[in-house]
């Protein structure tokens, strides 16, 4: 299988004809061949979508029509659930039936932003009967999209679809570990009626292909998600050209576990919130803080728990871990489980590749017990099936904890005290925080996150603010006072 380019509405290669190889997880074998873009396929669909921008009719159309194509793709993706599925499981590894929830996903990620532009409005001020000031948004222009290799389609969608429902043109430069799914949304927007030009697509390397996009002197926003060293270099590649940028970082998440709580439900999400989506998870819980007087009683019971959880091949309907994406990340992570047990981290389950699979990047669920805060475990961000457990004794030591590294994506608390809930809610440093629950979305909420974690919000109307500029007009509506310089 050989992806190309897509750029003005054509399938090409890159112009210096480099092209990158994309492994399979399983086998850690080549199974792809993909189009390596540079700066010159940058600039040509930067151009082409320049083009869609000033040519119309995307941008000016009516919200009701852009909204019916953001359906139609909707019912497109749809329609391909099972091929998506199968394409992300073999590209990343992922377990097939979490890769069909996110197929799903990407589906109702266009779906809510058609229902977004068509229902919001714009603002007004009125300043009694003299002035009338209303707010134009307009589409800032092309959008850059810059996106990870973890649910990449789910997470490609989450930035098309607002930046598309906003009226931009977009070029997207999907992970070079990740770039199958990706090459199903030229056909998927055809199929929808979108019109050429407004959706490009540029496969490469992030230095050569996404640094072209972000230094690109007409592309005014760049959207971002993936690691925050590398939302540090492209903030400072992207000052020369003063441009917006939407930044998803990434995060250490600790769930907190009070005495009060419901253990067994709690358990449940700690279990979930760390090994689902094979640990690749930007909002995953892992760390886990738990009460002293319930900690031993928890920590065998997760390292119970994590011991069964099925690792295996990502096509089988009955994994539930599947194989990490990369060779390189499998070393990092395995890096990472030997960094635990040297720093003296007591290894209570997994820590090593599960026997029945002697091939292809498999890790056993992993849980580390007594992680303190200096552990480099407990601070950076491991990104695979591993857990850090840590037990405090108060509530102040709790938030301590929860607030140690330098993160700030995401909180779960599990307690029952209400008052509780409450202070912690506005102490503990996270963009989110979910309170007896697992991480259940809702796409009106704003998404993001703080310090490393991130920079600005997405989701809902956030989204369409990061895709607009807000234009206001000041009418006049009675004589307003002018002072009459120079006619004295
Ligand atoms: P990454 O930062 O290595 O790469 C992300 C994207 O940036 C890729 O497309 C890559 O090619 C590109 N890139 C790399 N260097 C670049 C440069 N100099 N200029 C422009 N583009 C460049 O991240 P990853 O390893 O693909 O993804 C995992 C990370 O993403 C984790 O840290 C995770 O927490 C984070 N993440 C965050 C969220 C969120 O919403 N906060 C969601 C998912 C993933």
């Amino acid at each position: 299988m050989k992806l190309e380019h897509y750029i003005g509405g054509r399938h090409v290669p890159s112009q210096s004809g480099a092209t990158f190889t994309a492994l399979d997880p399983t086998t850690n074998e080549p199974y792809l061949e993909v189009a390596a873009g540079g700066a010159a396929d940058v600039a040509a669909a930067v151009a082409a979508a320049q083009k869609a921008f000033t040519d119309g009719p995307w941008s000016t159309m009516p919200a009701e029509q852009r909204a019916g194509t953001l359906r139609a793709v909707a019912a497109a993706i749809e329609s391909r659930d099972d091929e998506i599925a199968a394409l992300e499981c073999r590209d990343t590894g992922l377990p097939i039936t979490q890769a069909r929830g996110q197929a799903r996903r990407a589906a109702h990620n266009f779906r809510f932003f058609a229902d977004v532009i068509t229902t919001m409005g714009e603002d007004v001020y009125r300043v009694g009967t003299a002035q009338l000031n209303y707010v134009v948004r307009k589409p800032v222009g092309v959008a850059g999209l810059i996106t990870p290799w973890n649910t990449p389609f789910m997470l490609e969608t989450w930035k098309l679809a607002p930046a598309l429902a906003a009226g931009c043109p977009v070029v997207l430069k999907p992970a070079e570990w990740s770039p199958a799914s990706a090459s199903l949304l030229p056909e998927i927007m055809e199929e929808a009626g979108l019109p050429t030009g407004v959706f490009n697509l540029v496969h490469g390397i992030g230095e050569d292909a996404g640094a072209a996009l972000v230094a690109h002197p007409d592309v005014p926003v760049i959207s971002f998600t993936g690691e925050s060293g590398t939302g540090q270099t492209i903030m400072r590649n992207a000052a020369s050209s003063l441009k917006t940028l939407s930044m998803e970082l990434g995060g250490k998440s600790p769930l907190l576990v009070f005495e009060d709580a419901d253990l067994e439900r709690a358990l449940d999400a700690a279990v979930f919130g760390v090994f689902s989506l094979n640990g690749e998870r930007c909002t995953a819980s892992s760390r886990v803080l738990v009460q002293d007087t319930v900690y031993e009683e928890f920590v065998a019971r997760l390292a119970e728990r994590a011991a069964r959880v099925r690792v295996g091949a990502p096509g089988d309907p009955a994994t539930e871990l599947g194989a990490l994406i990369h060779p390189e990340h499998y070393e990092r992570v395995m890096e990472y489980v030997a960094i635990g047990s040297g720093e003296g981290a007591r290894l209570v389950a997994g820590g090593s590749r599960p026997e029945h699979l002697t091939s292809g990047n498999f890790l056993a669920a992993t849980v580390f017990a007594d992680v303190t805060p200096h552990m480099r475990i407990f601070q950076e961000e491991i990104f695979g099936p591993v857990v850090c457990v840590t037990p405090f004794s108060t509530e102040t030591e709790a938030v301590e904890l929860a607030n140690a590294t330098r993160y700030g994506l995401a909180a779960y608390l599990w307690t029952n005290d209400l008052r509780r809930t409450h202070r912690l809610a506005q102490s503990i440093e996270a963009g989110m925080l979910w309170v007896n629950s697992q991480n259940v979305r809702d796409l009106r909420t704003p998404f993001g996150g703080v310090k490393a974690s991130g920079v600005g919000r997405e989701g809902g109307r956030h989204s369409i603010d990061v895709y607009t500029e807000s234009h206001i007009v000041h009418l006049a509506t009675e004589d307003l006072p002018i002072p009459r310089f120079g006619a004295a």
